[in-house]
């Protein structure tokens, strides 16, 4: 099962639910524009090589699109349209004013040197301009595209609009209309969610043990975040492999200082992996995602629970900091055993929460506090969860369909004020 219908079975499992039209059913199923474009970029060799570039509209009933950009060797038009649709029911469940898109370029960065990329960020926005913008569609930064990325991205698009427009893209940096918070956002909306869900446990963070795969933003950031307050992570990993402790708990900073202290950084990224920072306790992401914890958290790339290793799989519960970790099957099978599911759409919307706040604050001009951030999003984090669980017993589902309900009934509102079948064909 691809992304795309994973995400589309997830939508379809709540059909019989709720009472909206077929036509929003359609609707809701189908991306509204995709655009595929090639990007030029002269390589520090003199060589011309193009990239596949792409950008998807999934539904914009609720506002102007949004969504992040992507780089990375598997970015294709059909997993750009399948990040965009869970985009829309994201920015939906959060009550943003926000539809759903995505983008990305077919690339692997690490094999581009600062100034390829430059010109590859550049040569994005020269390519979709006349499909973004402050009240189109907004980018943001997702899998390998940074806030050096976005600074340069908003840079060329004012200089194509010949005039300011911070508000274009999101997770820019702090000096160019950035966000205080927005670094850590991701990362923040889930830790606020889990503290919440262990505190009606009635457990404390010491009693907690988490797998963390995945130490890029969301990854390390979680790490950081629940290990300050005490929790105990078990496990981390990264691209290459991971590391895990028996006793007590990893130190997220250490071992990112261990990866960066071993200097090789290369150009945009750090290619150092954590199998080369640590050398003792070493384990394939596989043995991490199949580990006996409380909690697991996917934090990379779709698809890493699937029915290959669903069986194996321990955890009690697992909060998918990454967009679609699980498969649909995958997670019908988890369901069924009593696993509870944080699901994407909710658990990774920090970043988007205060992509919006940033979008805002270019739009009045007026910076807000670190404070101000981190009690917002705290608030509208904890709101949409302690909603979701009304609904969840309401309809007595899981919390991924309750996710769906609640955000499909907002979306049916916004697309059924114009009218449906039965309104126009009555006389
Ligand atoms: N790429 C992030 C996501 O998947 C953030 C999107 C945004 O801030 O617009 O939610």
């Amino acid at each position: 099962m691809s992304m795309l219908e994973s995400a589309r079975a997830q939508l379809d499992s709540i059909r019989d639910r709720i009472d909206i039209s077929d036509e929003t059913w359609k609707i809701l199923d189908t991306p509204k524009a995709s655009l595929e474009v090639s990007i030029p970029v002269r390589r520090t060799n003199g060589s011309l090589d193009l990239y596949k570039g792409y950008r998807v509209h999934h539904n914009d009933s609720l506002g102007p699109a949004k969504g992040g950009i992507r780089f990375h060797p598997s970015v294709t038009i059909v997993e750009a349209q399948a990040l965009a649709f869970l985009m829309t029911f994201k920015c939906s469940l959060l009550g943003l004013p926000y539809g759903g898109a995505k983008g990305g370029v077919q690339v692997d960065p690490k094999e581009l040197d600062k100034h390829e990329l430059h010109s590859l960020s550049r040569g994005y926005i020269s390519a979709f301009y006349n499909f973004i913008g402050p009240d189109i569609d907004i980018p943001a930064p997702d899998v390998y595209t940074n806030e050096m990325v976005m600074g340069w991205m908003v840079d060329q698009y004012e200089k194509i609009a010949r005039s300011k427009a911070p508000g274009a893209l999101t997770g820019k940096p702090l000096s160019r209309g950035g966000s205080l918070g927005r670094d850590d956002a991701t990362a923040r909306g889930a830790y606020y969610i889990i503290c919440e869900m262990v505190k009606e446990m009635g457990k404390k963070p010491p009693e907690v043990t988490i797998a963390v795969q995945g130490f890029g933003n969301a990854g390390y950031n979680i790490a950081k975040l629940l290990f300050m307050d005490g929790f105990k992570i078990v496990a981390l990993s990264d691209s290459k492999g991971g590391t895990f402790t028996s006793s007590d708990s990893l130190i997220p900073d250490a071992i990112m200082d261990a990866k960066q202290q071993l200097g090789i950084v290369a150009e945009m990224y750090c290619e150092q992996s954590i199998c080369d920072a640590v050398e003792e306790n070493i384990i394939s992401n596989e043995e991490l995602l199949e580990m006996d914890v409380d909690i697991l958290i996917p934090a990379a790339i779709e698809n890493q629970i699937n029915m290959d290793n669903v069986d194996r799989i321990k955890a009690r519960m697992i909060v998918e900091l990454a967009n679609g970790p699980i498969s649909a099957e995958a997670h019908i099978a988890l369901s069924d055993r009593g696993v509870t599911v944080v699901p994407d759409i909710l658990a990774n919307a920090g970043g988007v929460v205060v992509s919006y706040f940033e979008w805002l604050q270019n739009r009045s001009s007026y910076y807000w506090s670190i404070e101000r951030v981190h009690e917002e999003l705290r608030e509208r984090m904890l709101v949409a969860y302690h909603d979701l669980k009304g609904v969840q017993k309401r309809h007595d589902v899981d919390l991924r369909a309750a996710a769906y309900i609640r955000s499909t009934r907002r979306l049916a509102a916004s697309i059924e004020a114009g009218g449906t079948k039965e309104f126009f064909e009555r006389k």
